[in-house]
């Protein structure tokens, strides 16, 4: 391809780059029955990486050959038959652990190349995949979890996510990007899909045009966490639904040509961003698109952080969604069997994932939902979960993750659990808790942000600690919360979040949130 001729002009291209001018990410899918056949031991070490567009990373320790598979669920619905395969894959191959990912991603663990194939099988024959899930490519679509039902939202975004997400798709044209790319796509005015944290984001907007009020989207650009975390600048253009994917495929070639492929830690869409500023970004896709009109009305009143606890009625006449715990985000496959079931009993079956790693019963008829509330399930996953495990985000930590300096998941279930048999709040403190700056756990915009480090002891042992970063948000635009000084090792992390919260409460207004205060 011509744009492919360009870079390999480059001197100055990375190792990762090179690689993927002489194999593209996606033709792993050809080798992986070749690999199922033979055994972890017939592939190279070279190929290990080359997995990540197949949704696929070696766990930790990558030589025992157990792989994290993540799969795709834009905007984060499942329908029954969806939820059942996962469950039956989870069980069958995964050891049963379930895990929902802050992208509204599923992800499994412990599966190896021989189980592979048999799961592709699976997850095709109810139209799901894992493929561009990791790897330099378009990752899972965020969303609205309650697209389409939703009485907070413009209108229903579910079709857009599924047009974009399916011409990204398994799409050699756009599977080599310099880095992972990240959309999100949703008009719930109270940012439920978190757009400023996105490459690109869509989000509610109006606009007269010839006299009449549209309903469509503004447009920001340029997020992202990791270790230099930008919060997505917007661009002055409006946008009709129906030029989504037009702009969506606009920019994902500007990034595609014209993004950094030198050094990997600035190839993400946020530097280009940063280096050309939002004029200069916005006259480039309109070289793409034509003309498109300026800004109109933000539709964006807020932020909800993604949260839907509780019985809720849509804006379908009758019907209500029931929005419940997912304790940092991991049930095991037979918790989302039984709520697979209670959710086809009561309503149609289908199931929400939200991306604080929770999820969301929709369609259930007003009639049903005291029955529903019955199941035994909900004494165990709460819809009125306590304060601290209710806001309490946790990514995959040492337990899986090869990039991982400490343990996290276990971790923030416990320390959330002691919380709540301490401290009674009468606001939510969001928790977020990773285990290296990739901040799979956006930590970055959490009231309290907790990142594992290693730190030197007196008699000069390394030893798991944390850094204890406060305040912050996506409410109006944003903020990045802001480290406090030191580090704390893991036997004074339970006391010193204790005092820190009990002074807010000691000291905070009645109904005085985190970050207000
Ligand atoms: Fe792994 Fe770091 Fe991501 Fe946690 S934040 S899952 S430790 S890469």
């Amino acid at each position: 391809m011509a744009y492919e001729k360009i870079w390999s002009e480059n001197p100055k291209l990375n190792k990762t780059e090179q690689k993927k001018l002489v194999k593209d990410g996606l033709k792993i899918f050809e080798d992986i029955p070749y690999y199922a056949e033979n055994g972890f031991s017939s592939i190279p070490k070279e190929e290990w990486d080359s997995f990540k567009w197949a949704g696929l990373y070696l766990q930790r320790p990558k030589e025992d050959g157990y792989f994290m598979m993540r799969i795709n669920v834009p905007s984060g619905i499942l329908n029954y038959e969806q939820v059942k395969t996962l469950a039956g894959i989870c069980k069958d191959y995964g050891r049963s652990v379930f895990d929902i990912t802050t992208r509204q991603a599923i992800q499994f663990h412990w599966l190896t190349i021989e189980e592979i194939p048999d799961i592709f099988e699976r997850l095709s024959a109810v139209g799901l995949s894992s493929a561009g899930a990791c790897g330099d490519i378009t990752r899972n679509i965020m969303g609205n979890p309650l697209a389409g039902i939703d009485p907070n939202e413009l209108f229903d975004t579910s079709g857009i996510v599924k047009e974009v997400y399916e011409f990204f798709q398994h799409n050699e044209d756009f599977s080599n990007l310099p880095r992972k790319y990240k959309l999100s796509i949703s008009t719930n005015v109270k940012n439920s899909a978190h757009a400023e944290i996105n490459c690109v984001a869509f989000t509610p907007a109006t606009k007269i045009i010839n006299g009449e009020k549209v309903a469509g989207f503004h447009l920001k650009v340029g997020g992202g966490l990791s270790a230099r975390p930008h919060l997505a600048k917007p661009l002055d253009l409006f946008i009709e639904p129906h030029q989504v994917k037009e702009v969506a495929v606009a920019i994902t070639t500007i990034f595609r040509d014209f993004g950094y492929r030198e050094k990997r830690h600035l190839a993400r869409l946020k530097f280009l961003m940063a280096d050309w500023g939002p004029e200069k970004f916005k006259d480039k896709v309109l070289e793409y698109t034509g003309t498109l009109p300026n800004k109109g009305e933000d539709a964006l009143t807020g932020w909800n952080a993604g949260y839907f606890y509780g019985v809720h009625p849509q804006k379908q006449d009758g019907l209500s969604y029931i929005g419940f715990n997912v304790p940092v985000g991991r049930l095991d496959a037979d918790e989302v069997l039984e709520i697979a079931e209670i959710s086809k009993k009561y309503g149609d079956g289908e199931i929400r994932t939200c991306n604080s790693q929770n999820l969301i019963i929709p369609n259930i008829p007003h009639e049903n939902v005291d029955e529903l509330l019955k199941e035994d399930v909900f004494k165990r996953i709460s819809i009125e979960p306590r304060s601290f495990i209710a806001y309490s985000v946790s990514c995959t930590g040492t337990e899986y993750c090869n990039l991982a300096l400490v343990e996290t998941k276990k971790r923030m279930h416990r320390l959330a659990e002691s919380l709540d048999e301490q401290i009674a709040l009468d606001v939510p403190v969001r928790i977020h808790m990773v285990g290296c700056p990739n901040s799979c756990g956006q930590r970055q915009i959490a009231d309290i942000g907790l990142q594992g480090v290693l730190m030197r002891t007196k008699d000069k042992k390394m030893v798991e600690a944390f850094e204890i970063y406060v305040g912050g948000t996506l409410n109006e635009g944003g903020k990045f919360n802001e480290k406090l000084k030191g580090k704390f090792d893991t036997n004074q992390l339970d006391e010193v979040l204790f005092n820190l919260i009990s002074y807010f409460k000691e000291t905070k207004l009645p109904s005085e949130t985190f970050f207000d205060y």
